[in-house]
This record gives structure tokens, C-alpha cells and sequence, in this order.
């Protein structure tokens, strides 16, 4: 049981129509009633489920009136954390959120830390690990598709699938235990083949969900993209054109050294993360400006190459230099500027790119765009975008958790087919079922709690 009431800002700090300092924990009526005075209902805090009361947040030492609010009741335990909560929704400037919050706090509560609503919510059940991590995925959403997968995660349709495979493992640990509790009945044949078989079966399920969790790294993180070419290609006029066209996200993260700036261009759904835009805008040639070493990593660590070639002067022994670095198959070749020179011939790029695309387009008219977008998605997605009801595993942590599981249930299997006696196959039952719950938070230590919670935004 907790026995601390936390509070924190939760909406952004900046000006906004509506600010929200969040109040959870056993004393939050009490916290709120020594700093909230209704207009019309003095008996705000008496009576059962959620309401809304409209009045003004009083500094209780000087009497002064601080804004006029909205205060929402959230009775435990049908609250998104699971406790008492009191959200102030005052006027949306730095202010009066900072006055309402250092009330609150002098008042009874402390700081909520990063994440720590959230993590209430997932300590008191009202949410698994899988959906609690959905909720930054959900805030962070690049792309329709993207929300709508975050969106299925935590409604809990992740957990559903694992919980179930939990379950068919628990059952098959049931039968080995009766194996190895009664070791002088021979363990039979047929209940080895049917353990065997419901091996297979829930192997092939997480396998599922590994192979589609690259697809799910993509709507998650947006694909690594850089567009590389000599100068004066028309690599800017293609990033503008793919920029005019489709919604352009731009995230500022504050890093260590310097500022890194993050924008996302969703084409079709699929959000394309451009790698060192800012290189790019200045018409430098990423090679000549940062050397090659450099562009050699940049290129390794990209997802998806779009590569651009000047149609109005051929393939140029730079182009050539350029081609050297460009060993992987996920490359898009684009000759640009056929409006100038529509009788390119792409046979020699064919011999050096067998296996892709090679599009021709005119940044600057905007042609042959669309069919390039259409080949983006396809060297991505393999063609598919459609997310429906797909489950797709978005996170890298899930992912790991479920090639640990895998290995395990392999390792029963091969137990299973020799002849390995059943209290060492039920180990590796065993782990396999504790690999799955570090996703759900079924089986997971305290320290992969924090750190996850710690990624969380002060105040969710
Ligand atoms: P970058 O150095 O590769 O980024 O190239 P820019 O995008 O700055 O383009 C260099 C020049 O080529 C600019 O004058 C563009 O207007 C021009 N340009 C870019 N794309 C096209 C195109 O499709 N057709 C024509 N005719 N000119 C283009």
C-alpha cells in the first residue's frame, strides 16, 4: 500500500487554454480542500464516483484567490492510478501551474517523480507493464498507424496474447509435475507428444511476434533515413517535395552536446525519420563535408537509403565514389531532374543495383513522386501497411523478452525429443514463462520497473 500522496504539473509548460496539476494518494481531497474553495458545492469531496467543481484555488497564507478552476474528482479505486486523484484544471500559463502545484506541495503532497503516476497505476493493477508502456508510445505517436498499434497495446491486446501463452505454458508445467511427482508411472508417450505439440504451437506464436517486431520498430521509432548525393542533385528539393506533400513532425530532444533535431515525414503512415537534416539542407554533400569514415556509419546505421542521382549529367565518377559505400539492399536509387533529361538511360544503375528500385522523378515539378512514395513503402514494409488488428510488437525490451522465451521453448522441445528427464524440461517452462512476464510485468524486478518508469514525462 502506498501511503504518500504525490503531485505534479501534467500538461506542458508554456502558455495553453488549460493547465492541469495532478494530485494522487490517499490525501488528495485532503490536500485539495485546504487549497480549492467551490463556488457553489462546499461539500465537493462527499459522494461516490467522479465530478467536476467549478471554484478558485486559494493561497491559504495569504487568502488571495491564485486562478479560477475546475477541479476533477477521481474516487479510488476507478481513477487512472487507482487511488484518490484531484486533477486542478486552472488557466494554461507557467504561473498559476507553478503557484497551484507549490500549494499542493506545501500542502501535504510531494513531487510526483518521472512516470510515478503511471507507475501507481501499474502497482495498484489497473494497468500491466505492456499498456503502461504504451502510454509514451501513445503521447509519442509519429503516424496514424502508429498511434493506432499503440492505441491496441494498451487496451491490452499485447497482453491478452502473451497471458495466454503464459497460460498454455502453466498448463504444460501442470503435466510434467504430475510426471516428476509420480516418477514410478512411466511418463507416457502420448502425454509427451502433447506436450511436444503445445510446445510447437506457442513457439510458433512468439516467433510471429518476433518477425513482425521490425515492422512495429518502424511505426515506433519512424525507419533511419538518409538521403545521400553529390552536390546540387536535388537532394533538398526532394526533401521538400516529400516535406510539402506529407505532414513533416519535428521533435527538439535537448541532448548532451548539442541540440539533436529529429523530424519525421509520414509517408503513407509510415514515419521516415531523417537522419542529419540539417547536413542536408545546406546542398553540402554529406561525404565532402563529414568525410568518409563518417558516411560510411551514417549509412550502416540507416534503415532505408534513398540515393539521388543527377539525370542531366549522367552518372558521374562522384556518383561512383558514392555507389562504393552503398553495399546494402536497402537502397532507393531516384534520378532526379528527368524534366531536363527524360532519355536517361537507367541500364548502367541496373547492373550496379540488381535488386531495388530505380525511380525516376523531378523534385522540383513534382513528378513521379507518388510512385516513389509507393516504393518506399513496399522496400519497408514489404508492401503492407495496413494495421487493422495486427498485434506488432512496437518495443525492443518485449522483443528481447520474447527471443528469451523462444530459446527456452526450443530447449523444451529438444528436451522433450531426448529424452531429458521432466524436472529439468519444466526449468525451462519455467523461464520461458518468466521471459513472457517481463513483458506483462508478471515476472520483472524492480529495477527494470524504475528505468522504465524513469523514461516517463514528469506528471503521466
Ligand atoms: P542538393 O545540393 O542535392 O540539396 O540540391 P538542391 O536541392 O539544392 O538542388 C540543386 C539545384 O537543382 C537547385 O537549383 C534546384 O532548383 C535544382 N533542382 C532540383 N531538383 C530539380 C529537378 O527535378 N529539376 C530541375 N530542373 N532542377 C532541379
Amino acid at each position: 500500500m502506498i501511503d504518500d500522496t504525490i503531485a505534479a504539473i501534467a500538461t506542458p509548460l508554456g502558455e495553453g487554454g488549460i493547465g492541469i496539476v495532478r494530485i494522487s494518494g490517499p490525501s488528495a481531497i485532503d490536500v485539495a480542500k485546504k487549497i480549492f474553495k467551490a463556488k457553489y458545492n462546499n461539500e465537493w469531496y462527499s459522494g461516490p464516483g467522479f465530478r467536476i467543481t467549478y471554484g478558485h484555488v486559494i493561497d491559504n497564507t495569504s487568502g488571495e484567490i491564485v486562478d479560477e478552476v475546475l477541479l476533477s474528482l477521481m474516487l479510488r479505486p476507478k481513477s487512472f492510478t487507482g487511488e484518490d486523484v484531484v486533477e486542478i484544471n486552472c488557466h494554461g500559463g507557467i504561473l498559476p501551474l507553478k503557484k497551484i502545484l507549490h500549494l499542493s506541495l506545501n500542502n501535504g503532497a510531494r513531487l510526483g517523480e518521472p512516470g510515478e503516476f503511471s507507475k501507481r497505476a501499474f502497482l495498484n493493477g489497473k494497468l500491466d507493464l505492456a499498456q503502461a508502456e504504451s502510454i509514451i508510445d501513445v503521447i509519442r505517436s509519429k503516424t496514424d498507424a502508429g498511434l493506432k498499434i499503440s492505441i491496441n497495446q494498451l487496451q491490452g491486446k499485447l497482453s491478452q496474447k502473451i497471458y495466454s501463452l503464459q497460460e498454455e505454458l502453466l498448463n504444460m508445467l501442470a503435466q510434467i509435475e504430475a510426471v516428476i511427482d509420480f516418477p514410478e508411472d512411466d511418463i507416457d508417450e502420448t502425454s509427451l507428444k502433447h506436450i511436444n505439440t503445445q510446445s510447437q504451437v506457442v513457439l510458433n506464436n512468439i516467433e510471429n511476434l518476433i518477425k513482425n517486431a521490425d515492422s512495429g520498430r518502424i511505426y515506433r521509432e519512424g525507419v533511419r533515413t538518409v538521403i545521400v548525393g553529390k552536390p546540387n542533385v536535388g537532394k533538398s528539393s526532394l526533401l521538400n517535395a516529400l516535406l510539402k506533400e506529407n505532414r513533416a513532425i519535428v521533435t527538439e530532444i535537448p541532448g548532451t552536446t548539442r541540440d539533436i533535431i529529429e523530424e519525421f515525414i509520414n509517408i503513407k503512415g509510415i514515419p521516415l525519420k531523417i537522419i542529419d537534416t540539417a547536413g542536408l539542407r545546406k546542398t553540402e554533400d554529406i561525404v565532402e563535408k563529414i568525410g568518409v569514415e563518417r558516411s560510411k556509419e551514417i549509412i550502416n546505421n540507416a534503415d532505408l537509403i534513398l540515393f539521388v542521382i543527377d539525370a542531366s549529367e549522367g552518372i558521374t565518377n562522384e556518383d561512383y565514389e558514392i555507389i562504393k559505400l552503398l553495399k546494402n539492399n536497402n537502397v532507393i536509387v531516384i534520378v532526379n531532374k528527368i524534366d531536363i533529361n527524360s532519355s536517361f538511360n537507367i541500364n548502367e544503375l541496373k547492373n550496379e543495383f540488381k535488386d531495388t528500385y530505380i525511380t525516376e522523378i523531378s523534385a522540383l515539378h513534382n513528378m513521379g513522386l507518388e510512385k516513389l512514395e509507393q516504393e518506399i513503402v513496399e522496400k519497408v514494409m514489404g508492401g503492407q501497411v495496413s494495421v487493422d488488428d495486427q498485434l506488432l510488437v512496437t518495443n525492443m525490451r518485449h522483443k528481447h523478452a520474447l527471443d528469451k522465451a523462444r530459446l527456452h521453448i526450443i530447449e523444451v522441445i529438444n528436451g522433450i525429443n531426448n529424452g531429458v528427464p521432466g524436472d529439468l524440461i519444466s526449468i525451462d517452462i519455467k523461464s520461458a514463462w518468466e521471459a513472457l512476464g517481463e513483458i506483462t510485468g508478471s515476472a520483472v524486478s524492480e529495477d527494470i520497473i524504475d528505468k522504465i518508469f524513469n523514461e516517463f514525462c514528469i506528471g503521466k
